[in-house]
């Protein structure tokens, strides 16, 4: 078959770290069936199609364009926008896509205070002069434009429509073959539903021995060599399995780091964030609080919670943006 006569793949990235464009590679000689399948016509770090190429198709022309990355620049949400128009199946292919993901951890203060973090506080950076990027830059031979940034950084349905989500930071090799055979086999959930992946969660697929979890005291995978049999989390190990989808048959228990959650929130969730600090709530031991005020009790359970360093980066560090949190809003948009 030729090209023209095969439907057209695009893959897009926005705010995003390239993670998925790996992982699609690391499809290795199943490419080849995805280029038996399909005329692969635009991937900015892969192929050399442009913008202006995308913009002269009928709109719906493409069959289906994995979006990954978050939404933080102008030139993000015109691209969302335009691979929407272009594209009968949208994908938001990853987490930063599906929820926001690391990129929008920067909505808790904006991206002023980002840039600024960035640019001036960063103690790593020489920058006597405090030169923070603009929009426009002008110098001896002409200028150059930077796309704004948005005030606070989006996932991709909260821009345009999408069709089906695809989870993982990044997706499995193997679930993005699921996709595409789904993709190409219309067996398609209803519009809005979560493809490659599974229904349950980490914990789920793990085979670590589960036992009754009752946590005395958090700790981080630097202070000990963690049991490789017993459950993570039982050993005092924030392991995010048990609010988190199932799909990627556990490879980072299986490497004896906890979970971190980047499937997301399992089905009938809505907020992963919070299911794992409630189920974290649930299984805390601050030992006897019999006739302990309510103070002191509050008090015990600050003490606990203070070995855990960052709550925001650790709960939502995969789905702020979509979360109930949302994150501070920075900026009018
Ligand atoms: Fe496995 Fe983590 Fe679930 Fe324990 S909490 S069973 S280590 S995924
Ligand atoms: Fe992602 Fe957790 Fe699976 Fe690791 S075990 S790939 S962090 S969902």
């Amino acid at each position: 078959m030729s090209d023209s006569e095969k439907p057209k793949l695009a893959i897009y990235w926005a705010a995003s770290c390239g993670g998925c464009e790996i992982a699609f590679v690391n499809l290795h000689e199943k490419i080849l069936d995805v280029d038996a399948a399909f005329d692969f016509m635009f991937c900015p770090c892969l192929l050399d199609t442009k913008k202006k190429d995308i913009e002269a198709l009928q709109d719906g022309a493409i069959a289906v364009t994995l979006f990954n990355g978050a939404l933080r620049t102008e030139e993000n949400l015109e691209m969302a926008h335009l691979m929407r128009r272009k594209s009968k199946i949208m994908v938001a292919f990853g987490s930063c896509a599906k929820g926001g993901c690391i990129p929008s951890l920067a909505n808790f203060t904006g991206s002023d205070e980002m840039l600024k973090t960035i640019y001036i506080d960063n103690p790593s950076l020489d920058n006597p002069m405090n030169i923070i990027p603009s929009g426009v830059t002008s110098f001896a031979g002409g200028e150059i434009s930077l796309p704004g940034l948005l005030g606070r950084v989006k996932h991709l349905a909260e821009e345009v429509e999408v069709d089906y989500f695809v989870p993982g930071c990044p997706p499995e090799s193997d679930q993005i073959w699921n996709v595409i055979e789904k993709i190409l086999s219309g067996d398609l959930p209803p519009k809005g539903g979560t493809i490659g992946c599974g229904n349950l969660t980490v914990c789920d697929d793990c085979d670590r021995i589960k036992e009754e979890k009752r946590i005395t005291a958090f700790r981080r995978s630097y202070e000990f060599y963690p049991d490789t049999r017993a459950c993570l989390l039982e050993q005092g190990l924030i392991c995010m399995g048990i609010a988190t989808r199932s799909g990627c048959g556990a490879p980072c228990t299986r490497a004896n780091m906890p979970c971190s959650g980047c499937y997301g929130s399992p089905d009938g969730v809505s907020d992963q964030g919070a299911k794992m600090v409630a189920a974290l709530g649930s299984i805390m031991d601050i030992g006897d609080t019999s006739g302990l005020s309510e103070s002191a009790i509050a008090l015990r359970v600050e003490e606990f919670l203070q070995t855990i360093p960052d709550y925001a980066g650790l709960f939502y560090k995969y789905t702020l943006a979509g979360s109930t949190l949302g994150g501070r809003v920075g900026g009018s948009r």
